[in-house]
């Protein structure tokens, strides 16, 4: 018999994989949590039925999630946190630079952790940095008692229902600005523009965050395993650009060894197709 994994990402459209095995599957006090296994791409971690990770295209979002906010905040980034996260891919990234020197990883279900430990340790491999503070709490909450913190904010949240749905609001960025420091970065996985929900997603997140940032940009990468592929990032702060303030040769030279990111994509990425561009025109005003 074959086992498929599927996922709807529209009323007529799903992404459909032949699973070897199922390695796992737990209901959490937040989520169901699934491992699979397969032939095309290795093996993946589901919640509540919705594609997270798998091993083989993981890199591309935890890359394009640390690397573009470092590669232009550079040395200023010693404090970091990170809400959400559970499966440690962003941590992972962040490890890899010396000077930063304090994570919080606020993640509200530890089920996640323990479970991203067993089965995917590529992913979890740096939860045990000693400058990794894993604090299982709701993000939303977390976030309301922090002022003048943090020199980076990542928000790898799940989609904006369930757990993740108070991620994506107006107060939740509010705090988060609050959080940051003056020279801070706030970056968000932001969904994708294309199929109906998730453009019309985006744009919720897009108008909550320009009323709460001076400067707020997105950027794209392509995600084999996302909804139609086309991801988008956000990237918010007091002032600080993301192509303008790009430090590309003080990057480079860290000799930081990637996949996916480079800083001449790092550029192109900020500059987004003219239907997604429109989509997030009309919720600026
Ligand atoms: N890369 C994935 C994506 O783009 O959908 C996200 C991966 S990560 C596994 C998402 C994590 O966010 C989950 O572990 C989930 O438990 C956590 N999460 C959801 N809502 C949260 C909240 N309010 N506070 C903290 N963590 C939350």
């Amino acid at each position: 018999m074959q086992l498929t994994f599927t996922e709807m990402h529209a009323p007529t459209v799903g992404l459909a994989i032949q699973v070897d095995r199922q390695l796992y599957t737990e209901q959490s006090d937040f989520q169901r949590i699934d491992v699979f296994e397969c032939e095309e791409f290795g093996r993946f971690l589901t919640l509540d039925g919705y594609m997270m990770l798998t091993e083989r295209d993981e890199f591309i979002y935890h890359e394009m999630m640390v690397h573009v906010p470092l590669a232009v905040l550079g040395e200023t980034v010693r404090k970091v946190l990170v809400i959400g996260g559970g499966d440690g891919g962003c941590v992972r990234e962040l490890c890899r630079y010396p000077h930063i020197e304090h994570i919080d990883l606020v993640e509200i279900d530890e089920r996640v952790v323990a479970v991203c430990r067993e089965y995917l340790p590529t992913v979890a491999c740096s939860l045990d940095d000693p400058r990794v503070h894993i604090l299982y709490q709701d993000g939303l909450k977390y976030i309301r008692r922090i002022e003048d913190e943090y020199d980076l904010i990542i928000i790898d949240s799940t989609d904006p229902f369930g757990p993740g749905e108070g991620l994506f609001t107006m107060e939740f960025y509010g705090n988060c600005y609050k959080a940051l420091r003056a020279h801070g970065v706030l970056v968000n996985q932001h969904e994708s523009p294309f199929y109906k929900g998730d453009a019309l997603a985006c744009q919720r997140a897009h108008r909550n965050i320009v009323h709460s940032f001076e400067l707020s940009r997105l950027f794209q990468a392509h995600i084999p395993t996302y909804p139609s592929g086309h991801w988008l990032f956000g990237f918010s702060s007091r002032g600080v650009h993301p192509v303008r303030d790009l430090k590309a040769d003080d990057w480079n030279a860290r000799g930081i060894e990637t996949r996916y990111y480079n800083t001449n994509l790092h550029k192109g990425a900020f500059y987004l197709p003219n239907y997604v561009q429109r989509l997030l025109e009309k919720v600026e005003e």
